[in-house]
């Protein structure tokens, strides 16, 4: 079997470094040309490409090359990610500093992209950890401080054990680090945040802008952000003159259904409820408990709602009733006002606390037939609720909120679940915050003259307790960039997602030194018009690069609002029915496949097997049938490069059956391939129809022709050869490149424009068929010429205007005339 295999490896090291040398993909700013920004989402250079790689990049090439070739000025780079914690990890594991760890699996897996054949500008690489890279996010970060948007405070935060740093919201999933899958804790420290959330209004109504992204994905960013309408009111404390509970509630219509009231157990008004020193020793207990669970354990619906009832009662402001008050770990001191009335009857929640506390439900709400043993939150009648009583919910929350404000008692408020993005990270391999702290100034920014801070390369990296920075004498003792006096750097590193927030605006103007980018440069190519990445991104980097460029735009350095017009969300690569990782062993390395089949092979299986926004289930035969196929393009091209070579042009105005036929069959195939790629990025069922016209060129070249036919015959199977080239090589490059030359063509495959089909090769000969009821005419019908005669009977008989002179008669014979009529003889039933 492997000796007919096409000679890959020959020609895929040929042609690789003549790209190269053409510079061929290179992209320039030319205004008079329309522009195609195409990005895949850059990788962590964490050693080698794995097969999700190949497929995600794959489908990046496929677009970039068709794009060029439809006339595009295409900018197609590729980078690098590469500041992060395995670097460090590594380190510690084989002693092996973080950076030339980094470098080393940059320069490898750029030679492993290069041997897939992807057609990137590499002029254009950019590597996060270099000084000339992060000195520009140390410059927006200065002045992110300056408006506000950057600020310091002590917070809980989460923090992973294992990698022994914080970690945002958005990087815990169901309790765990999103990277290693230890279980989160909670901290007390002093960082640094983001105010994402003054963008939040703004992120979610670009969520309904931007159609060119999945409504999946859409649909998480506006659960993230979690905007909810509301009121916020005080609950007097009983017998406590001038003290009060602030509550937000997103259901103010319910408020006579409360029974009883939460504050978080942080809240700071709790020290001022409790007096009593053993009531304040059981709270302090409660607090110590609570504060071992995260947040998302705090919130999940399945886990126990503890709550510590206090002596304090609060009087509900709606009907009058004193009611109970309580701690409870499922109410967060970080969203809303920290504290909740409880409504059992309309919320699953309060119900369940208070079966389990013994407390009273109220129902404010009609419940459908049949309702019962639960909370129900689903629209109704307003009852039990005094003057809100026989209003719909909607109209008894806005009469809710008009009493509240009529008496000063409260106001319409709108809360949102995005909390700010925490960037303080304890780790070494990160750009760091350039700020200092003075002990007469305070805290100081650095001078901008000084930036980069760089990272130092002298350290010890134990992974053990603080930021190694810490112990880097000659980084921390520094000079106030205000006074002159002695001052400590900050030894945080910042969130590697806020490289990943900026680097498709430094590929427009790479090395350009006068700031993060050139103007002009990142106002041609922005915004990338089609990014491709995982899903697993939808909330964290896809949210924090949306909120990252409109605080550029603020700052006045871009124009965009958005970075990203267009998403391609890709599936995974599974094998043996889980997800390629090592640990499974169910691995299949890029490099064996280049090797053995060769990366042309790899690249069409992968586009091949599923359609890109499904997971790709990897299957050996299917790899071989990919190879088969390049085989078999190749043997009949490589067979016929001579006489294709001496075919005359088709003359199509005086084309046979057969070859009119033919010639339909590939213009059919350009008008398939083209629309599967434009449409949905179907590349699956652009490669069937691609092998479906090398079917068909065999069978033509095959059937039985008059020597008289011979000229046609050549001319059609040279267009035939030259489509089918045409449409693979954005798919295959290499192959069809070479084959392309081996047909005598001088320039390169992917200097020609892209395929148009021939309208005219389309068009099918028609002709209209009279059709008769009993010797009248009904109805026309349109076929195509040479028709079967029983597909004219079976339309006839199902034409609309035929079927009323049918009913109630029985057809009792059908007269084909071929092409011109169908008479339908009926007799009474
Ligand atoms: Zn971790
Ligand atoms: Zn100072």
């Amino acid at each position: 079997m492997s000796s007919d295999r096409y000679p890959f490896g020959a020609i895929e090291a040929k042609w690789q470094p003549i790209w190269e040398s053409r510079r061929q993909f290179r992209a320039t700013e030319d205004p008079s040309r329309p522009k195609f920004y195409c990005l895949e989402m850059f990788p962590y250079p964490s050693g080698r490409i794995h097969m999700g790689h190949v497929r995600v990049y794959a489908i990046g090439d496929v677009l970039a090359r068709y794009k060029r070739m439809r006339g595009f000025n295409v900018l197609h780079p590729m980078g690098w990610d590469a500041f992060g914690l395995p670097a460090e990890n590594a380190a510690i594991e084989h002693g092996v500093h973080p950076a030339v760890w980094t470098y080393e699996n940059i320069d490898y897996m750029r030679s492993q992209l290069k041997k897939m054949g992807f057609s990137y500008d590499w002029d254009r690489e950019v590597t996060t950890c270099d000084p000339g890279y992060y000195k520009w996010e140390q410059l927006i970060f200065i002045r992110m401080l300056e408006r506000g948007l950057a600020y310091r405070k002590r917070s809980r935060v989460n923090w992973c054990p294992s990698c022994r740093t914080v970690l945002a919201n958005e990087q815990v999933e169901a309790g765990r680090c999103w990277r290693c899958d230890s279980e989160v804790t909670q901290r007390e420290i002093d960082g640094w945040f983001f105010k994402i959330t003054k963008y939040a209004d703004e992120l979610l109504e670009w969520c309904e802008r931007l159609p060119g992204w999945p409504e999946r994905v859409m649909t998480m960013q506006r659960n993230w952000i979690g905007r909810s309408e509301g009121a916020e009111f005080d609950l007097p404390v009983a017998g406590r003159p001038g003290l009060a509970v602030r509550v937000f509630t997103t259901r103010p219509d319910t408020a006579f259904g409360m029974t009883y009231a939460v504050l978080a157990p942080e809240h700071p008004l709790v020290d001022e409820l409790v007096s009593d020193p053993a009531e304040r020793a059981a709270v302090e207990a409660f607090r110590a408990e609570v504060l071992r669970e995260t947040e998302i354990e705090r919130l999940a619906a399945d886990r126990p709602k503890r709550g510590f009832r206090l002596s304090a009662r609060a009087v509900n402001p709606f009907s009058h009733a004193e009611i109970p008050l309580f701690i409870a770990n499922y109410v967060l001191m970080g969203y809303g006002t920290g504290a909740i009335m409880a409504v059992p009857g309309e919320d699953q929640r309060d119900w369940d606390f208070a079966v389990q506390h013994g407390l009273p439900i109220i129902e404010t709400v009609a419940r459908p037939p049949g309702w019962s043993g639960q909370a129900y939150t689903g629209d109704g009648i307003k009852i039990n609720s005094g003057f809100l009583d026989g209003l719909t919910v909607a109209a008894a929350k806005r009469k809710a909120i008009d009493w509240l404000v009529a008496r000063g008692l409260g106001d319409a408020r709108v809360n949102y679940r995005l909390r700010d993005w925490g960037i303080s990270r304890q780790r070494y391999w990160g750009a760091p915050i350039p700020v200092l702290y003075c002990d007469r100034c305070g805290m100081v920014p650095e001078k901008e003259e000084n930036l980069p801070v760089v990272l130092p390369r002298d350290v010890q990296i134990s992974g053990q307790g603080a930021s190694p920075l810490a112990e880097v004498a000659s980084f921390v003792n520094a000079r106030c960039p205000r006074c002159g006096g002695p001052a400590r750097r900050d030894t945080d590193t910042m969130d590697t997602f806020v490289e990943s927030s900026w680097y498709f605006l430094r590929y427009c103007s790479p090395r350009y030194e006068g700031g993060m980018f050139e103007r002009e440069a990142a106002e041609y190519w922005m915004p990338v018009d089609q990014y491709i990445g995982g899903i697993e991104h939808a909330v964290l980097h896809l949210l924090y690069a949306r909120f990252y460029t409109k605080v550029l735009r603020d700052l006045g350095l871009v124009k965009v609002d958005e970075p990203f017009i267009g998403l391609l969300s890709q599936g995974m690569v599974i094998k043996d029915g889980a997800k390629m990782s090592k640990s499974k062993g169910n691995v299949v390395d890029p490099d064996d496949l280049i090797r053995t089949l060769g990366a042309d092979t790899a690249r069409l299986f992968s586009l091949f097997a599923a359609p890109p926004e499904k997971d790709l289930d990897w299957n050996d035969h299917g790899v071989e049938g990919a190879s088969r196929f390049l085989n078999r393009v190749w043997r009949y091209v490589v067979a016929r490069a001579e006489e294709l070579q001496a075919a005359p042009r088709p003359s199509p105005g005086a084309l046979s059956e057969q070859g009119r036929a033919f010639r339909r069959t590939i213009h059919e195939t350009i008008e398939r391939v083209t629309t599967d790629i434009e449409g949905d990025f179907h590349f699956n069922t652009a490669i069937s129809a691609i092998m479906e016209l090398v079917n068909a060129l065999h069978a033509f070249d095959a059937a039985p022709a008059p020597p008289r036919m011979r000229d046609e015959r050549q001319a059609l199977l040279r267009e035939a050869v030259d489509t089918l080239l045409l449409l693979l090589c954005p798919f295959c490059p290499h192959i069809a490149e070479e084959l392309w030359s081996v047909l005598g063509h001088g320039e390169s495959i992917f200097a020609q424009p892209w395929p148009e089909p021939d309208r005219a090769a389309l068009a099918r000969d028609e002709v209209t068929v009279v059709i008769q009821v009993d010797g009248k005419v009904r109805s026309r019908l349109t076929v195509e010429v040479g028709a079967r005669d029983d597909r004219v009977k079976a339309l006839a008989l199902a034409d609309a205007r035929v079927k009323p002179w049918l009913t109630s008669r029985r057809v009792s014979r059908v007269v084909v005339v071929p092409g011109r009529l169908v008479n339908i003889v009926t007799s009474a039933t």
